[in-house]
């Protein structure tokens, strides 16, 4: 192949084929572009820069904001052959003077550096003096003083578009609500950054929603349509995850709960068993499900509202993952709005962070309540266009009807 990027996916890498959205974020940078990518976690954001880092030459430089990360990628990119490099606090000096001398003399390819580190004068001097081709700061949300994971050294990364005016930056995230994002365009790159977001449908996962009236019977009548398939129940409270998983033990259906009240023996224990077995329904609050990569879930039943748009998605996208049909099925109830507001009320916080909070869930509401196509309104928040998608209860609802008796029943009743 003539193509270069696609030489070093598979000599280096042994992958035949880009992801969706690789490509096109590798081309803008070998083009020379700034790019913010968004994209879902495990897309494979890491290799958006480290293949146009090698087609390049010269040395990347990529900020990312936990040790334990760096060392990871570092493990896996010496595995693959290439030269990686970190330097960090907690190897120690030796290795970070050897570490040194292999930048300073060009051989590393990719140098590894926690913000803190990179942005010293020190550090910035000497990099100044290296042929730097490219810069990648990975967890970029890190630097939206609105979202979760805020983090104050990631601040000063403002400065590098400056410092190094000729050297493309790529920010990567996987947090793609708006606000986040236009906070990292401007924060980052003053504006002038190429913005790709990608890859967030899931078209396997049917998507409904349902007035809430009575949760334990609306819950069982759903799982009795899913028989023997895994699937994962979240519910807002430690104690209802209980009730419910012993409501659905009682009706003959094998659900363990899982919160962060339990041991960590007990909590285990279920979570090997939902991972092991199958036919299991994990009852859970929202500490469920942090790298769950369980290929055959079938299903994922919120009983309440969740926290957000996004993290609505997320949890939904633990349903599915083997690409065979599953569902994503919520209970949504005035309750559980006025519920979310107080909380929102109740946070020790900032009065903008907590307007912030109440526009992210009008967001939230706006999706429970459209008639629209429902996966055209959640893939538009992340920035994604999308044509009706005929698998969520609004676009089959709207299919032609093969028989009214049943609206016309609810309309006499009245
Ligand atoms: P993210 O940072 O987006 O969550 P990673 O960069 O950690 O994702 O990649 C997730 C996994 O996908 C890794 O195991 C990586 O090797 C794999 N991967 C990335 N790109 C490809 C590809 N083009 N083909 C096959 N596997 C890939
Ligand atoms: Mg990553
Ligand atoms: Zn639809």
């Amino acid at each position: 192949t003539h193509d270069p990027k696609r030489r070093v996916l598979k000599d280096v890498f042994g992958f035949d084929d880009f992801r969706p959205g690789q490509a096109s974020v590798m081309e803008a940078l070998l083009a020379g572009r700034h790019v913010l990518a968004v994209m879902p976690t495990g897309a494979g954001k890491s290799l958006c820069y480290q293949v146009p880092a090698l087609v390049k030459g010269g040395l990347t430089i990529v900020v990312s904001p936990l040790v334990a990360l760096m060392q990871d990628q570092v493990a896996a990119l010496r595995l693959a052959g290439v030269a990686a490099d970190t330097i960090n606090s907690s190897i120690d000096r030796d290795a970070n003077v050897a570490a040194w001398r292999r930048v300073a003399s060009g051989q590393t390819r990719l140098l590894y550096l926690a913000p803190e580190r990179l942005m010293t004068e020190r550090m910035l001097d000497a990099l100044a003096r290296l042929d730097v081709r490219l810069i990648a700061i990975d967890e970029a949300h890190c630097i939206s003083q609105w979202g979760p994971a805020f983090r104050r050294e990631y601040e000063d990364l403002a400065q590098l578009r400056g410092i190094f005016p000729d050297v493309p930056i790529i920010a990567v995230t996987a947090t793609a609500d708006e606000t986040t994002r236009a906070d990292i365009e401007t924060r980052l790159f003053g504006g002038r950054v190429e913005t790709q977001v990608l890859g967030f449908d899931r078209p396997n996962i049917k998507l409904a929603i349902e007035p809430k009236q009575d949760s334990k019977r609306q819950l069982l009548n759903f799982i009795e349509r899913h028989q023997g398939r895994s699937g994962i129940v979240y519910c807002l409270s430690r104690k209802k995850t209980e009730e419910m998983a012993a409501f659905l033990e009682k009706n003959g259906v094998t659900a363990l709960a899982y919160h962060a009240g339990m041991s960590k023996e007990a909590r285990d224990a279920n979570q090997n068993a939902f991972m092991t077995l199958s036919g299991v329904v994990m009852v859970a609050t929202i500490a469920f499900g942090m790298g769950i990569d369980k290929p055959d879930v079938a299903y994922v039943f919120h009983t309440d509202l969740p926290g957000s748009l996004e993290a609505y998605y997320q949890e939904i996208g633990r349903a599915g993952r083997d690409g065979r049909a599953a569902e994503a099925h919520m209970l949504y109830g005035l309750g559980d709005i006025r519920m979310r507001r107080m909380f929102i009320e109740d946070e020790d916080a900032a009065a903008e962070h907590k307007r912030r909070s109440h526009v992210r869930l009008d967001t939230l509401i706006g999706y429970c309540e459209t008639a629209e196509c429902r996966r055209q309104v959640l893939l538009g928040y992340f920035g994604e266009e999308a044509t009706p998608c005929g698998n969520c209860d609004n676009c089959l609802e709207q299919a032609p009807r093969a028989d009214g008796t049943a609206e016309a029943r609810l309309i006499l009743a009245a």
